[in-house]
């Protein structure tokens, strides 16, 4: 029986994990972290429970084809999910609001009758929506995997849909909401997701939320993930925590292990990576393995970026408000040096009485900055002054909150701030990044290799090498690279269900 390492116990590497116990192989995954689900996580502080990252889950209802491969590491059946009928609403100083619902005919005319000048693109966008509700994604076959037929047949598939594809992946949110004429309708477009990523994106997102297959597993992300972990236990996989990799061990150009930070080697004849990607390429590998192609994602490719989360415990219910309110504060909120925020995420988590006692709500406030450094130098070399900053984002946060909702300052028992120093201490994402590389009109379909040139017996997994990332996507990875592995050992790739 081959052994495999496993670095990282994110979706991505349980969902190796998974699927190469399932086809016979002895794996162990070393993860640095206490627990598992890398960014998708969350923590409890004085009873509530602050939830970091699920928004939606692409392949929540049997409709879409990832549902049935969640189904293969998850009791699908057993999970609660919620839909939402608006996936935001955008408010302005000037008291007007977009609500963005997650029905397109609704959309359409929310969109109409507030931004009526903006008929063209309205139409145009909701247009390509209603194209794109019977496109489904190719993800059965690892395309590194695929035949001549494979191949024949994902184009086929494809076909029908292929103008449009290059259509909306030619052109990022932000250069469609700079032609609007009506500000609120650009903010919404501006607040849909990072204005950088290619349109395609929201018009997916929107179409899965349309059918109800994007909704959110009640308990949150962490609860998610423990679910993907007891299907790896269960599987007979074993997971090492508080156990960081400094080093992957190779011989003849082939891995032949890791070497954990405390000096402690173990020997396997496959290794997969579904940590960081920087770290993997330049630090456990030193940078000895790489040629121009994938130098040049590191040198130039964008990042998602990183983030504080403002988060609050507060003593009172918000019941009749959406889950996500962007509001968009008379002058833009100062996040440190460089980052100003101008419009202001907020969630309530109303919707999952698990994260908080009864009759109390969790409130997060979601501030992106490129200032990673900044935070992480402020750390180590101010404690102090990185304290009062996050002080200072919380008070303004929390005066934001009070203006718009009233009674909140008083009602307040649980104050939490994390920044991209916290984010990469714990996760070790690249640059604090949040999703790993944004997915832009420049990266297109080409995908990236799980493969590193010249070296044997070794694979990527994740959102490193998943532009656009998420949580699909990492299950997808990890999956595809159990596929890939067992092709290469000429073994018939097998799944099962819990
Ligand atoms: C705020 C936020 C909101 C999001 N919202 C959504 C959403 O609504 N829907 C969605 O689909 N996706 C969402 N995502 C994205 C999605 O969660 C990620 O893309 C996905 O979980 C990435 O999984 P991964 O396994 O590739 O990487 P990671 O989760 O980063 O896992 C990598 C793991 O490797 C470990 N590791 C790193 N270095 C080492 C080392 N040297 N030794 C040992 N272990 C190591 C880390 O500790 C970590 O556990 C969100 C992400 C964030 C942060």
């Amino acid at each position: 029986m081959k052994k495999v390492t496993i670095i990282g116990s994110g979706i991505a590497g349980l969902s190796a994990g998974c699927y190469l116990q399932m086809n016979g192989y002895d794996t162990q995954i070393f993860e640095a972290h206490n627990h598992p689900g890398g960014v998708c996580t969350s923590w409890t502080r004085k009873g509530y429970t602050v939830d970091n990252c699920i928004h939606w889950l692409v392949g929540s209802s049997p409709s879409d084809n990832f549902y049935h491969l969640w189904n293969e590491l998850i009791d699908m059946k057993g999970m609660q999910f919620l839909d939402t009928e608006e996936w935001m609403r955008i408010e302005t100083p000037d008291g007007r609001c977009m609500r963005v619902f997650t029905d397109i005919d609704r959309l359409e005319q929310e969109m109409l009758e507030k931004s009526p000048a903006d008929e063209g693109l309205i139409r145009s966008f909701i247009g390509a929506a209603r194209k794109f509700m019977g496109f489904r994604l190719p993800i059965d076959k690892a395309p590194e995997t695929y035949g001549p037929v494979d191949g024949l047949k994902m184009m086929f598939g494809l076909l029908p849909f292929m103008r449009q594809l290059k259509k909306w992946s030619s052109i990022s949110i932000q250069q469609y909401a700079d032609r609007c004429s009506d500000p609120l309708l650009k903010r919404t477009f501006e607040s849909m997701f990072i204005p950088e990523t290619n349109v395609l994106f929201v018009i997916m997102t929107i179409v899965w939320m349309h059918k109800r297959s994007a909704g959110y597993p009640i308990g949150g992300s962490l609860e998610f993930a423990r679910q993907v972990e007891k299907r790896y236990l269960e599987l007979g996989g074993r997971i090492n925590y508080k156990s960081r990799v400094a080093k992957i061990s190779v011989k003849n150009n082939a891995a032949t292990g890791i070497v954990l930070d405390s000096g402690e080697e173990y020997v396997s004849d496959i290794v997969v990576s579904a940590a960081d990607g920087h770290s993997t390429i330049f630090d456990m590998l030193d940078g000895r393995y790489m040629d121009t192609k994938v130098k040049g994602y590191y040198d130039s490719y964008e990042t998602f970026p990183s983030y504080l989360l403002v988060s609050f415990g507060v003593a009172r219910k918000f019941d009749d408000y959406p889950r996500i309110i962007i509001l968009v504060p008379e002058q833009p909120l100062t996040v440190d040096r460089v980052s100003k925020c101008e419009g202001v995420m907020v969630r309530i988590f109303s919707f999952d009485p698990t994260l908080a006692p009864e009759g109390k709500t969790v409130i997060t406030a979601m501030l992106v900055t490129g200032e990673h450094e900044y935070w992480d130098n402020l750390k180590r070399t101010a404690p102090e002054q990185y304290k009062a900053e996050k002080n200072r984002i919380a008070e303004k946060v929390l005066e934001l909150l009070e203006n718009r909702f009233g009674d909140v300052r008083s009602k307040v028992e649980m104050t939490d701030v994390s920044t991209p120093a916290t984010f990469m201490r714990y996760t070790s994402n690249w640059k604090g990044s949040f999703e790993g590389w944004l997915w832009t009109p420049r990266v297109g379909f080409g995908g990236m290799r799980k493969t590193l040139p010249g070296l044997e017996n070794f694979y990527m997994a994740g959102h490193w090498v998943e532009p656009g990332g998420g949580l699909p996507t990492a299950l997808k990875s990890g999956r595809n690279v159990a596929q890939i592995i067992c092709k290469h050992n000429k073994k018939k790739f097998v799944t099962s269900t819990p």
